[in-house]
């Protein structure tokens, strides 16, 4: 490599780092910019120039309350509507599609049939029409798109899949299919599974992670994990560093489709929740806890006991500030974490020095949808090394 593209290859970094603190910081001033990032303020005023120029971020005096008696800082934001991706997540039951701004959220949404496809090629025509579609009838924002993002439910395994395609043979393709996409629509396609841009949404659109070292769950039809530290995600050697579902919880349990026995998924995957309680949704389940119907309360306190397990294990082992908790069995009762939180800081060790939060999140489920928009943005959050 040149030197020049040396240089051009950091300064590319740089900006994609001012862009990535402003995507989760919302507004920061040069000189805070300069610390974070450990530049000068040279450097700073050189990057915001160009991000100016195009059109990506804006100076005004802070929203924010300051001191009263202080002037009001000067901060860089992100300008509304000049960061846009397109997200297609792929799940069991049917195919989203979303155009997502980094500030304002979500612009818009769509949705298309995932029955009938029993092969890639079908599949790669079904994403192509819905993508069209979003473009179609958002013509105004065609020039300020700067990627397309899809996700897929599945990771480690296929438990579930009841269409004719699995997540198995969508990673098979994968990179058939971004290259095909990145063709014909001439943008950035990032393909993944749902996990890593679940955690990207939750750090831009949530309010409840900051730079300290979070474990993030995301328990819905399967449970999901995986940890942040100071707005990185880390990746591990396959991809799966955080993932929860085949923990043993009990080493001589029943046969896990894995392959091991006694898996954390076995006992508090939502499907095995509603099928113990013998209820037919969340909801029913979350109503039958309130009337305090005794086969339910079992079937969470089991629950509560074996995630309290599970947490204490991620917690000795990985010492995160905090827990966050998302997907769709947050919308429980919040009583059953607050349990969960308390029987945790009962168990760890170092409990006299420190108090461990089980924090839900506060885009709950739409972290795992909006997270496929935000994949775009992986090579900035996600750590693969
Ligand atoms: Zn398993």
């Amino acid at each position: 490599m040149s030197a020049k593209n040396n240089l051009r290859t950091i300064g590319k970094t740089n900006m994609e780092n001012v862009l990535k603190l402003l995507m989760v910081e919302k507004e920061l001033s040069r000189g805070d910019l300069a610390k974070r990032l450990g530049v000068s303020k040279m450097t700073i005023t050189n990057i915001i120039s160009e991000l100016k120029g195009h059109g990506y971020v804006q100076e005004e005096k802070s929203n924010r309350s300051t001191p009263s008696n202080g002037p009001i800082p000067m901060v860089i934001s992100i300008v509304p509507n000049s960061l846009l991706t397109i997200g297609v997540h792929i799940s069991f039951t049917e195919i989203t599609v979303q155009l997502v701004d980094v500030v304002d959220g979500i612009l818009y949404q769509t949705h298309a049939r995932v029955d009938n496809i029993d092969s890639n090629q079908q599949l790669a025509k079904r994403i192509r029409g819905v993508i069209y579609k979003v473009l179609e009838e958002n013509p105004e924002i065609q020039t300020k798109i700067i990627g397309i993002g899809i996700t897929y439910s599945g990771g480690a395994e296929t438990t579930g899949a009841n269409n004719n395609f699995s997540a198995s043979q969508i990673k098979k393709t994968e990179i058939d299919l971004k290259n095909s996409l990145e063709k014909e629509f001439g943008i950035t396609i990032a393909i993944g599974n749902e996990i890593q841009g679940a955690m990207i949404a939750e750090l831009v659109f949530g309010k409840e992670v900051g730079q300290e070292k979070v474990y993030y769950m995301n328990a819905s039809k399967q449970i999901r994990g995986g940890f942040i530290n100071n707005y990185i995600i880390i990746h591990g050697a396959c991809g799966l560093s955080g993932e929860i579902a085949h923990l043993t919880v009990k080493y001589d349990g029943p046969l896990c489709l894995c392959g091991s026995r006694g898996c954390y998924n076995l006992y508090a995957g939502i499907e095995v929740l509603l099928k113990h309680s013998k209820c037919h949704s969340i909801d029913e389940l979350h109503l039958k806890i309130q009337e305090r119907d005794p086969l339910a309360l079992r079937i969470i306190e089991e629950y509560i006991q074996i995630t309290t397990v599970v947490f204490t294990n991620i917690v000795n082992l990985y010492d995160p500030a905090s827990i966050l908790v998302g997907g769709d069995l947050t919308k429980l009762d919040k009583s059953i974490f607050r349990k969960i939180e308390r029987l945790l800081n009962e168990r760890i060790i170092y409990r006299k020095e420190r108090y461990i939060k089980v924090r839900m999140s506060s885009i709950e489920k739409a972290a795992t949808i909006m997270g496929a928009a935000m994949l775009v943005y992986e090579n900035w959050f996600v750590c693969k090394q």
